[in-house]
């Protein structure tokens, strides 16, 4: 094993707290919370006075002012224990870097200190029924009418959908514009003609909310504007890296827990009087996925490291984002395979994974958007 250098001790207490809680809350009740199609909502305020909720967030407004490794940790932990309904990554790493680097000091003032205790729960509605990959299409509206804006549209797939208070929006303040015509709006999920849709059902990842909304003649107040007008897409493509960031650390961490459960149980199961570890396509499947997993936590690490510095950039987080995604979903597949019958039972975490995995390489842009990002940085000159 190569040893890690992103964290150190105080990290590593942090990592111990973040491990015994999700113990204690959240791994008894996910089955539950599977069948319900979402965590309970008590979990958000408590692991907000865990100080689990956004931890990078200034003391000026209550936060603890830690560095971007605390939210990893969180990210690795919940990864390791294939605790796939909790969206405190959406909110934390997403969603409300947006307000952190692109609000008003009144925005700032109003919702972060509720962000942090858990008392708002917020998503990032980008996606709609027409328009995915391509977020330059978005028909949703937000036209100005002297002290509001009037939101009409629609999004789908929206994590956090169900339990969101506070909606971050991406309209077009300017429909006759492509990118240049995309703001972003801080939308009160309790306003008036702002309605939730179904908790979506979906193959994997049962227990995360994920909804559609709609919104009907919306009145958004002029102050909710996120950043400047027409500067939605540009803030898009800032904040991406950092999310795509998150999810190529919660595939890795993911990797490396799905293939210490079929270490664990390849040694027990056995086969025509041997352990299924005796077989050499046993030890070989192991070699291999333990190889590229020791590459890729290096990769990603020095990414984690590059962040730290505020270096990483578009094509490295895209990198990240499409190789770590790509192993996760093929390293659970052999992980099933490995545990035969027993790895296709929902009651198998190995099986859960597998399921929960195939979305890792549609969100946060699919992995083809990631090729496309890689080759015009790699093409850039001709
Ligand atoms: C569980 C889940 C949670 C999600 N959470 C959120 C969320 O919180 N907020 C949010 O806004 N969205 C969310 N999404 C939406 C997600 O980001 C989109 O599904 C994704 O960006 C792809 O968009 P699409 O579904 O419209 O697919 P499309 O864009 O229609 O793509 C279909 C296929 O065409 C390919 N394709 C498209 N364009 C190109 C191209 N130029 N070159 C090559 N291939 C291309 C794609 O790679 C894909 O294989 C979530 C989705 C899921 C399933």
């Amino acid at each position: 094993m190569i040893p890690r250098t992103v964290y150190n001790e105080d990290h590593e207490q942090f990592r111990d707290t973040v491990r015994k809680f999700l113990e204690k809350e959240a791994i008894p009740f996910h089955g539950q919370w599977e069948k319900d199609g979402q965590v309970d909502r008590a979990l958000w305020n408590k692991a907000g006075e865990m100080g689990f909720l956004c931890p990078q967030i200034s003391e000026a407004y209550g936060g603890l002012e830690l560095d971007y490794g605390y939210n990893s940790i969180i990210d690795e932990e919940i990864a390791r224990a294939g605790l796939s309904g909790i969206g405190w990554g959406l909110h934390s790493n997403i969603a409300v870097p947006y307000i952190i680097n692109y609000g008003t000091e009144e925005q700032k003032k109003k919702y972060l200190p509720k962000c942090i205790s858990g008392e708002i729960v917020t998503a990032i509605a980008m996606t709609e029924p027409g328009a995915g990959s391509d977020l330059q299409g978005v028909k949703t509206t937000a036209i100005k009418k002297g002290d509001h804006y009037l939101l009409n549209g629609s999004k789908t797939f929206i994590t956090n959908g169900q339990h969101a208070d506070l909606v971050i929006v991406v309209a077009k303040t300017d429909p006759s514009e492509g990118a240049s015509g995309v703001s972003l709006l801080l939308v009160d999920a309790q306003s008036a003609g702002f309605q939730k849709g179904s908790n979506l059902e979906k193959i994997g990842m049962k227990a995360q909310d994920t909804s559609e909304l709609f919104f009907d003649d919306v009145e958004v107040p002029v102050e909710n504007l996120l950043g400047a007008e027409g500067q939605g897409f540009i803030y898009l493509m800032q904040e991406l890296p950092q999310e795509r960031l998150s999810v190529s650390i919660f595939a890795v961490s993911n990797s490396e827990a799905a293939l210490q459960w079929t270490i664990d149980y390849v040694r027990e199961r056995k086969a025509f009087g041997k352990p299924i570890a005796a077989f050499q396509n046993t030890q070989f499947k192991l070699a291999e996925m333990d190889s590229e997993l020791t590459a890729l936590r290096v990769f990603v690490d020095r990414c984690l490291e590059l962040h730290y510095e505020k270096k990483l950039d578009i094509a490295t987080a895209a990198k990240a984002k499409l190789l770590t995604t790509d192993f996760q979903c093929k390293l659970l597949d052999e992980c099933v395979q490995l545990h035969g019958g027993f790895g296709y039972m929902w009651e198998y975490p190995i099986a859960r994974s597998w399921a929960d995995a195939r979305v890792q390489r549609i969100y946060a842009g699919t992995n083809e958007i990631m090729k496309l990002i890689i080759s015009r940085e790699i093409l850039r000159e001709i």
